[in-house]
């Protein structure tokens, strides 16, 4: 048995982000994460001007700004390149805090540096995976499979005060607290994302959509500084509607026969997409599931957070900031109740309903659906007139709704 206290399990974003701001509340933790050896594994993530704001006051956002970008602007076109809206984003439209496009390896590679220096190496436990938990009236013991140097497996007893299951999508603490849920819910779109080195385009930092999923879609925005060779880090995302999918799977490598002939001809005088996709560094398959939000976190003394909380399908830039978001509320209810039970429901409380609002706008309505509107009514052609297929006004409309639902409106950032 092991020392009393938090037991973090998951040590990804969401489990490193809750360690540090629950050293920053002078509550001691202790993380645990399957994975023996850190590699630089995903693609990019966008980090949303709230996230930022809590990545600022945990002193992480100088060490991220050495490698990533600040996105200034989105930007919305056809399939046809031609233009549909623009808007500026984060520190570009006035609000405190910028909106950063980062590559994961690289968020992960200073939460885990940052973690470590803060909390001690002692209390980060890598290559430990959770298999079960029991749990009494005085707390939690959890099972791990420990991974030694060696490769050998042996089991190891932890025990913990609470256990807050930060351990992502294939989550083993949600299956234990929800073990008749159904399988993850694929919504109909199959996505290819990838990394590929080019020159930048158009100003450099911008988030590009273009097209929709029904005859093809892209976005892309670079995720790291500019090279030694003038090129950036381009991360993008090529979804189709498609029923074919393959269970999710962060590290599935997909092939470029599967999807690039869509592409083929989507060469715009502001960005080649065929040769972003035939120079790409890295290239993986990601089917768009999530699953219907259940309407418990906390049971006893365990609770979830992140994505194994509200796994969500990855359309509107808000996995990993609801998972720092998360991070916060449940630091806050720990360091501000006596009773961690009361805590966890304070947390639930707050978080819940706010995160199930955002994984169903995610699903049906998220910013890129001004796109859907271009392709539906202009029948997938080109257009004459903008205003006359959609107003600025319905296009705001579409975007401040989402920005209400995820928490980051200019006047709720501003306020
Ligand atoms: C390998 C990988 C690649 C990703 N790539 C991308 C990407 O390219 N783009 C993107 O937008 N999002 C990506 N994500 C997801 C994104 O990081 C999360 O949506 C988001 O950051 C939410 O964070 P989280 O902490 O809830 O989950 P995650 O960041 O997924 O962290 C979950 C952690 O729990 C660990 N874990 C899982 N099971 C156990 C267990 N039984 N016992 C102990 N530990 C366990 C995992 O190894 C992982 O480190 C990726 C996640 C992973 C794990």
């Amino acid at each position: 048995m092991d020392t009393p206290g938090i037991i973090i399990n998951g040590g990804g974003v969401g489990g490193l982000t809750l360690a540090l701001e629950l050293h920053r509340l002078g509550i001691e933790c202790e993380v645990y994460e399957s994975v023996r050896e850190i590699r630089p594994l995903g693609v990019g993530i966008s980090i949303l001007p709230h996230a930022t704001r809590i990545l600022t006051e945990l002193d992480v956002v100088d060490a991220m700004l050495e490698k990533c970008l600040i996105a200034t602007e989105s930007l919305y076109y056809n399939r046809f390149g031609q233009f549909v809206y623009s808007e500026p984003i984060g520190a570009a439209d006035g609000v405190p805090w910028p909106q950063l496009s980062i590559h994961r390896a690289d968020l992960y590679d200073v939460l885990f540096a940052k973690a470590t220096e803060r909390l001690g190496e002692d209390r980060i436990h890598l290559g430990h995976r959770l298999s079960r938990f029991e749990q009494d009236d005085e707390g939690v013991t959890c099972f791990y499979d420990y991974t030694d140097a060696t490769g050998l497996i042996s089991p190891i007893e932890v025990r913990g005060s609470i256990l807050i299951g930060s351990d992502g999508i294939h989550s083993v603490v949600r299956k234990q607290l929800n073990p008749t849920e159904g399988m993850p819910l694929y919504q109909g779109y199959n996505m290819f994302r990838g990394i590929t080195y080019a020159k930048p385009f158009l100003s450099g930092s911008a988030m590009l959509r273009i097209g929709w999923y029904t005859s093809g879609k892209l976005t892309i925005y670079p995720c790291r500084q500019t090279d030694e060779n003038g090129d950036q880090a381009m991360n993008w995302i090529a979804g189709i509607e498609s029923d074919r999918h393959l269970e999710r799977d962060w590290g599935r490598r997909g092939k470029l026969e599967d999807f690039a002939d869509i592409y083929a001809d989507w060469k715009f005088d502001f960005l080649d997409v065929p040769s972003i996709f035939e120079n790409a560094d890295t290239l993986l398959e990601y089917p768009m599931v999530d699953q219907e939000p259940i309407d418990r976190w906390t049971v006893g003394r365990v609770t979830l957070l992140g994505d194994a909380a509200h796994p969500m399908v990855p359309r509107g830039s808000n996995g990993a900031g609801q998972a720092i978001l998360d991070c916060r509320s449940l630091a806050e209810a720990l360091a501000g109740n006596a009773d961690p039970i009361a805590a966890m429901h304070a947390y639930e409380e707050d978080r819940r309903l706010k995160t199930t609002a955002v994984v169903l706008k995610n699903r049906k309505e998220p910013t890129d659906v001004i796109l859907r509107e271009v392709c539906l009514r202009t029948g997938d052609k080109p257009f004459d007139q903008l205003d006359d297929v959609i107003t600025q006004d319905e296009i705001e409309a579409i975007t401040s709704s989402y920005k209400n639902t995820a928490g980051y409106s200019k006047a709720k950032l501003t306020a």
